[in-house]
């Protein structure tokens, strides 16, 4: 399945800040050519913050629902307008002309409803690792991926719940099986995380 377009953009710009590293480029995005025009979109982190809690609801489907609401107030001031083409479809886009806040709004909305269109919504998805939520495009069959990247997130959140395991029974381990480095890591407060790969 191709990332689209639109899902391109909604990576792009959620992935402008890095939680893990605290790598900051929204400005740089901002200024990026595709977005040439726009100027100014002050109100760009409140639309972030909407959109990656609702794609860590993607992976997270019981964690916080406001955050639809939140993000519905923010889309709701989005002016679209649908454009038809000559083979009998239809697609919603921003209205011409638009520039700042309501233009990146309306890029990120029309983006959304492409998404949903074309079924790929529920594949855009946010990290469920607490501390990293890249946002990625889950290309798995089942589309059940909830880690940006298994060898590193996936191999943390397995090696988490082994230790919660191992903490909650008295007797040996049974089936599960300690993931690599889950020995030498230890249960002190230092952990060493691995940094993420480039296969997202
Ligand atoms: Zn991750």
């Amino acid at each position: 399945m191709e990332v689209s377009p639109g899902v391109r953009l909604l990576l792009d710009f959620v992935n402008t800040y890095d939680v893990e590293s605290g790598v900051y480029a929204l400005p740089s995005f901002l200024a990026s050519e595709r977005l040439a025009g726009l100027g100014p979109a002050a109100p760009a982190v409140e639309l972030w913050e909407g959109l990656r809690a609702v794609l860590t609801l993607h992976t997270e489907p019981s964690g916080e629902q406001d955050a639809v609401a939140g993000l519905n107030a923010l889309l709701g001031a989005a002016p679209l307008t649908v454009r038809l083409d000559a083979h009998g479809g239809a697609e919603l886009v921003p209205v011409p002309g638009l520039r700042g806040a309501a233009g990146l709004t309306a890029l990120v909305a029309a983006a959304v409803a492409g998404a949903c269109a074309d079924g790929s919504w529920a594949r855009v998805k946010a990290c469920s690792m607490e501390n990293c939520r890249w946002v990625y495009f889950d290309r798995s069959p089942a589309g059940r991926r909830r880690w940006c990247d298994m060898a590193v997130c996936g191999s943390r959140a397995k090696m988490r719940a082994y230790r919660a395991a191992k903490r909650g029974q008295a007797g040996p381990p049974g089936a599960t099986h300690a993931p690599a480095g889950a020995e030498e890591a230890g249960t002190g407060g230092v952990r060493q995380l691995p940094r993420r790969g480039e296969a997202r």
